[in-house]
């Protein structure tokens, strides 16, 4: 019964389903691992220790249920999803005592799958970063080497999962922040389309982007998750009413069947050269097993960065206006009066990158400036969903890289923004179309993980599983971070 922690979520079902250990077992087994783990990773804000044991033991004495298919599995939720009485910060000091008295959706079908969640994770302060340097409550580390960022947001979730203390994780992807901390920690993370999964209950930040989706160490294990949270919901009418797919049991696509488009626009970016060594090596060896590739201009690509960051901008600055002081966590006890109280509360418990995204977006909202940004912005965000669409017309999905550095030392890029920005430029254009896409390990370049993504069409999250499956049997696993 050794290493029970490093099961994945269906390895982990089967030994459960087979009485091989109990989920008190694995429950425990995944909170001792945190505790040994986290003085290095630092991914977890909150550790429900109690509670989960709790509840797996509940699990245990009911028995197990083959009906569950997340049954006794221990997973963590990032600190954007509200669970009833527990902390949830979303890596805000404004919300640092704040207690939801709801639940998210996705939590409550977790949890009616059966899954025990052990940790919330840590994030940028309201999902705006690409590093968790922005947490309120102190970095996360990355898994292969300490003195690196895990990426972001969701970096907490992706060493949660890359470092062993999870099976899998949930996070949320605005911009990338699913898909790049788990290609920088060396996981798997999906993004869904836009409406496969209910936005109920999680801390908004772009509510036109914002989508949570599963981090996990494989493909089937991400199909598990999202076949447990996805599907329509009363309480978020942008949930689609579409048929969820069979996520948990797709076949593999063959590779000599596939073809994949390869955008322009994002292999010609800079690489950092132990990037791109990885990134031509997994291209060949793809090539090699009989996956055909073909180059798909998509010339509007070059604006991704601005077109998102405007809007993106102006919906968490509408989003944002209601941490006032008066509702919600922090409240200033400083100068009396309304407007003393609103502005001293949001300057106390909002951080830098926070305010700057606000003051961002209320200015191309303000009048007089909303023609000229924000409305322009989402014309061309038409025009890149457009590309998007002409791209898959000739291949079955796009391939592209995820991040073109590999996760950076701490600091690298705190005072500068635009260039922080600027590496969003891979992740970005899925959001504004609105499409499904999944990163996932395509190698090592001087012993940190790059990431390879796979973009696919609205709600055909089932062919892009099939899809990754093919190439995870290609490309070579990444083995255990060193010192873990
Ligand atoms: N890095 C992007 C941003 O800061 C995306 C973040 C996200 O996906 N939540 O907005």
């Amino acid at each position: 019964m050794t290493e029970l922690w490093r099961l994945g979520l269906g390895q982990a079902a089967q030994g459960l389903a087979k009485r091989q250990f109990t989920a008190t077992d694995l429950v425990s087994a995944s909170l001792e691992r945190i505790r040994l783990s986290e003085p290095r990773l630092g991914a977890c804000l909150a550790v429900l220790g109690q509670e989960a044991l709790d509840r797996a033991r509940d699990l245990d004495r009911e028995g197990h249920d083959p009906s569950r298919p997340l049954w006794g599995l221990p997973v963590s939720v990032k600190d954007v999803f509200c669970l009833k009485g527990a902390p949830t910060t979303a890596g805000s000091r404004i919300l640092e005592d704040y207690r939801p008295s709801f639940e998210a959706t996705v939590v409550r079908r977790l949890r009616a799958a059966g899954a025990v969640i052990v940790a919330k994770t840590n994030c940028d302060e309201f999902a705006m970063g690409s590093s968790t340097e922005f947490s309120a409550f102190g970095p996360t580390r990355n898994p292969w080497d300490p003195g690196r960022v895990p990426g972001g947001s969701s970096g907490g979730a992706a060493a949660s999962v890359a470092g062993f203390q999870v099976p899998a994780g949930l996070g949320t992807d605005t911009g990338g922040s699913i898909r790049q901390p788990a290609a920088l920690c060396g996981c798997l993370g999906l993004k869904p389309t836009y409406g496969r999964v209910s936005r109920y209950g999680i801390v908004a930040y772009g509510s036109s982007f914002d989508q949570a989706g599963p981090l996990a160490r494989r493909v089937d294990d991400l199909g598990l998750v999202l076949a447990a949270i996805a599907g329509p919901d009363g309480l978020d009418s942008t949930a689609s009413g579409r048929p969820v797919g069979d996520y948990a049991n797709v076949a593999e696509a063959r590779p000599g069947e596939l073809t994949l488009g390869l955008p322009d626009e994002l292999w010609a970016a800079d690489f950092d050269p132990l990037v791109l060594g990885v990134l031509e090596r997994a291209r060949r060896e793809l090539a090699g097993a009989g996956v055909r590739f073909k180059a798909v201009p998509m010339p509007n690509l070059r604006f991704s960065v601005a077109t998102y960051y405007i809007l993106a901008a102006a919906e968490a600055s509408t989003n944002l206006a209601r941490y006032d002081g008066v509702r919600y966590g922090h409240r200033s006890g400083g100068d009396p009066g309304l407007l003393a109280l609103y502005r001293d509360s949001r300057t106390e418990g909002l951080g830098q990158e926070v305010r700057r995204r606000i003051m961002l977006g209320t200015f191309v909202l303000s009048s007089g400036y909303y023609e000229a940004y924000f409305r322009k912005a989402a014309q061309v965000r038409r025009l890149i969903q457009e590309d998007y669409r002409k791209a898959l017309e000739g291949c079955d999905f796009l391939l592209a890289p995820v991040s073109s550095i590999p996760a950076w030392p701490f600091g690298s890029f705190t005072d500068d923004p635009l260039t922080a920005y600027q590496l969003d430029m891979m992740t970005l254009p899925l959001n504004l179309v609105g499409a499904p896409g999944l990163s996932m390990p395509a190698g090592l370049g001087g012993g940190l993980p790059v990431g390879l993504q796979l973009m696919g069409r609205a709600f055909d999250e089932a062919g892009l599983l099939s899809a990754a499956k093919a190439l995870e049997r290609i490309l070579p696993p990444l083995g255990d971070p060193p010192g873990l």
